[in-house]
């Protein structure tokens, strides 16, 4: 609508509009928004003083001109002719205009335009800007879309940027088909260094991890850090293959060099799964899981290593994401089964005990056994809901064992194995004491066996965990014993019974000095502070012989038994005089 206005300039060139009360006029010479009149024609005929002041001219110098001398450059003929012809035909036009201030620098900024007539003038047509300075409002938009695209810490672009990016080269390359990689690169072992040096260490070798990786990227390859400690790097307009195995290469190398942060002197390794476009994937997403799975494969065997992605890995995938489905299944539905291995003590030769293991019935001739899928319950944290199940079966028939043999197998134990994963919440506690008084049985009946790793990682909860349940009369044994990096002063901290030495150790015993070396310091460490120590694997004669000769105490293995169902369980423990008499 045209706006009606009489305003009084004051200036020799202001056209002769009376009776604008002075308040009003006022209000147009103050207003937090700049405003520009014009004539018909486009000579500047005023302007207040926020618009002098975001376009830097003088009222002087703007008077007379006309606002061509503000143009950015930045619109094309089409945006004006759009403008003019809403101004014609509606008489107002609003939107962003880029201009260009007397110190040349532009800036954005919002603009209304209005045509207004003047009664007392002969209806002359004059035109009115209201405009309002964007650049702060788009100084803060570009901030707010850097902090949604980018990682704070390393300042490197985030999962979502790199998805746009990864997508764009994609549609790029599809119709070049020109040959890309992406690279996923993960730390090795990161958690170490944040749960023993803090977070601040952890942080600092982050930054330090991604100034390096961008170095050894070239400048138009991206690099982003898409989750903690994972990065990728979108390897554009590679020629030949082996470009992609140079870079992976430096960049393995250069971030094995030490760093020294806050005084510490740390080394990191990688692991790097490569996607190759298109052979390994046509899409963004797909492209990014198959260097994950390929990185994941360098972490299954052995990290510090880079890897391409193959079919063989994707069936892999799949086969495990199956086993995994199923796994769950059997879980819930109870499925799982222990079979038993008896636990001879070296000098009566009677059992003393017997080790709970796994058995998935459903697995055998199609997934393999435990090996296989032990891990994945680790991974997926189904063990501790497993080892719960395995654990109350257990407690059971070792109950009806006590009834069966009456008062004879009091001192039998069965011992359980417990993941690490159990020891990072106090439930287990509560669980494992609920579960030994329903059976019937007293947690002194009960060996938990856990692996050196616990003592390895030396989490203060996990050392409370034990000694509550070593208070509550559960024995604890530590499996696998010598293949860990345990310190040996930290054995002391652990409410620890039995000493296992690890079945690598039994195997080498024939051959091996230093197996046998080991083999013979287990036992006499364990003996050394008043604890128990057990063979694991022993096959043959010569390893019992030897394994009587160092003094230990117990031993379980093939040249005894093999795993027992119940009933193979009940009928040795029926057919022989093997219990203590
Ligand atoms: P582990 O606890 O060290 O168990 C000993 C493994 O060695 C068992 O394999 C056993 O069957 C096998 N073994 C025993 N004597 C001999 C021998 O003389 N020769 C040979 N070649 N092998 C022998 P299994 O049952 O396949 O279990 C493998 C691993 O899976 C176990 O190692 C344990 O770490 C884990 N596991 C098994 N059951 C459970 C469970 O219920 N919970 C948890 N958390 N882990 C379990
Ligand atoms: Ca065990
Ligand atoms: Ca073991």
């Amino acid at each position: 609508m045209p706006l009606e206005v009489n305003c009084t300039f004051e200036t020799e060139a202001a056209p002769d509009i009376k009776n604008l009360p002075d308040l009003a006029l006022k209000l147009v010479e103050n207003a937090a928004e700049g405003i520009l009149i014009t004539k018909k024609n486009g000579t500047i005929v005023y302007a207040n003083n926020a618009f002098l002041q975001i376009s830097g001219y003088s009222f002087d110098e703007a008077l007379g001109k006309t606002p061509r001398m503000l143009q950015s450059g930045k619109h094309d003929r089409e945006f004006y002719r759009d403008m003019w012809d809403n101004l014609h035909f509606h008489g107002a036009w609003q939107g962003e205009v880029w201009n260009r201030r007397k110190d040349g620098s532009i800036y954005p900024q919002r603009m209304a335009i209005t045509e207004l007539r003047d009664p007392g003038d002969e209806g002359e047509v004059y035109y009115a800007s209201m405009v309002h300075d964007l650049t702060e409002v788009k100084h803060n938009e570009e901030e707010l879309m850097h902090r949604a695209y980018h990682d704070p810490l390393t300042k490197l672009p985030n999962r979502h940027l790199f998805m746009d990016r990864l997508e764009q080269v994609v549609n790029r390359a599809g119709r070049k088909r020109a040959k890309f990689a992406v690279m996923f690169i993960d730390l090795d072992n990161f958690k170490n260094i944040n749960d023993s040096l803090g977070h601040d260490v952890g942080d600092m070798l982050l930054k330090e991890f991604s100034r390096r990786l961008v170095h050894c990227a070239r400048d138009v390859d991206t690099v982003s850090r898409i989750g903690g400690d994972e990065f990728t790097i979108i390897l554009e307009a590679v020629e030949k293959e082996e470009e992609i195995g140079i870079v992976a290469s430096r960049i393995q190398k250069r971030m094995a060099e030490p760093y020294s942060l806050n005084g510490n002197e740390l080394y990191i390794t990688v692991s790097i799964g490569i996607a190759i476009y298109p052979e390994n994937g046509e899409t963004a997403a797909g492209l990014l899981k198959n260097a994950d799975l390929a990185m994941y494969h360098v972490k299954e065997t052995g990290r510090n290593n880079f890897h391409y992605f193959t079919e063989s890995l994707n069936r892999k995938a799949t086969s495990r994401m199956e086993m995994e489905i199923r796994l769950r299944k059997a879980i819930r539905n109870r499925e799982m089964i222990a079979h038993y291995q008896p636990k001879i003590d070296l000098r009566t030769g009677r059992m003393t005990g017997m080790e709970a293991l796994a058995r998935w019935p459903e697995s055998i001739g199609k997934f393999g056994g435990p090996a296989e899928f032990i891990p994945i319950a680790e991974q997926t944290g189904m063990i501790v809901e497993m080892d719960t199940l395995i654990m109350e079966k257990a407690c059971r028939f070792t109950k009806e064992i006590k009834r069966m043999f009456n008062g004879r197998a009091d001192s039998f134990k069965v011992s359980v194995n417990l993941s690490t994963k159990n020891l990072d919440s106090l439930n287990i506690l509560k669980n494992l004491i609920a579960i030994v008084g329903d059976c019937g049985l007293d947690p002194r009946e009960v060996e938990l066996e856990v692996t050196e790793s616990i003592i390895v990682r030396n989490v203060e909860s996990a050392i409370n965990i034990l000694n509550s349940l070593s208070r509550h009369g559960f024995s604890i044994s530590i499996d696998d014993f010598g293949t860990g990096y345990s310190s040996l002063s930290y054995l002391t901290k652990f409410p620890i019974s039995v000493l296992k030495i690890d079945k690598s150790f039994v195997d080498n015993l024939g051959t091996e000095p230093n197996a046998r070396a080991i083999a013979k310091a287990i036992v006499s460490m364990a003996h050394g502070i008043n604890i128990k120590a057990i063979a694991e694997g022993v096959e043959n004669p010569e390893q019992l012989a030897f394994l009587r000769g160092i003094g230990c105490d117990q031993m379980q293995g093939y040249l005894f038994s093999k795993p027992l169902p119940e009933e193979g369980m009940m009928e040795l423990l029926q057919a022989g005089r093997m219990l203590p008499r």
